[in-house]
């Protein structure tokens, strides 16, 4: 894959030139736009790859940027906001942003998001070509068709709920996931309930899996948040 092209969506001047100038170091390509309705027509008359998007913006809310977007677009959307309540990235990502970076942040941050986003970019342009019925991560393998999961090519024992569980999490890898969306895909809804069932699954899910379940290398928890499966090497 080619670099790809970033969409910066940015009021701020200073933050926007940083997060510009931390683009063009690393050879990516870059569109910049400073409003909520601009972002959107740069984003469907240029078709980036990526969307670094910040709340608060002049004209509009950027939830309602990324509802937008999503009404025809699946493009990879990083939310950069300067709002630290969980709310907020809770809205954004059902909204369907598929990350967040808080401000202040480090260009180092940045840049890791980012490739965590064009990795996860890469494997979903990879699903249409290759067998989407098996999922491979690490040392953990997936077959859909089959309804197995194994690690270390020994299958492991799931109960249905923390098999649903893992595939949720597989099928969005990359992704950060909220509570209420995992409990809505397992269950069809979301009461507070729920979501303490869903520690206990994830509980259960990470003694099978994780070799060290306090060091966590396949699901990531983002505190107040929700759950992320990580690509692994
Ligand atoms: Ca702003």
């Amino acid at each position: 894959m080619n670099k790809p092209t970033i969409l910066v969506v940015e009021d701020d001047g200073p933050v926007r030139n940083l997060m510009i100038t931390t683009l063009k170091t690393h050879n990516y390509k870059y569109l910049t736009a400073t409003q909520g309705s601009e972002a959107v027509m740069v984003a469907s008359s240029h078709n980036p790859d990526v969307v670094f998007l910040d709340l608060g913006l002049p004209d509009m809310d950027g939830v309602d940027v990324i509802r937008q977007i999503r009404s025809w677009s699946n493009m990879p959307i990083i939310v950069i906001s300067a709002r630290s309540e969980d709310e907020d990235k809770i809205t954004a990502l059902d909204a369907g942003a598929d990350d967040y970076l808080t401000k202040p942040f480090s260009v180092d941050e940045l840049l890791a998001r980012l490739r965590v986003t064009v990795r996860r970019l890469a494997l979903m342009n990879n699903d249409g070509n290759t067998d989407s019925s098996l999922y491979t991560n690490g040392a953990l393998k997936i077959d859909y068709a089959a309804g197995c999961a194994y690690l270390n090519d020994e299958e492991l024992r799931l109960t249905p709920i923390e098999y649903k569980l893992l595939c949720l999490l597989a099928r969005n890898t990359g992704k950060v996931l909220t509570h209420t969306y995992i409990t809505q895909n397992i269950w069809g809804q979301s009461w507070d309930n729920d979501i303490a069932s869903l520690r206990v699954f994830m509980v259960t899910l990470r003694k099978k899996l994780e070799s060290a379940p306090n060091t966590p290398q396949y699901i990531q928890t983002h505190i107040g948040i929700g759950y992320r499966m990580i690509k692994t090497e």
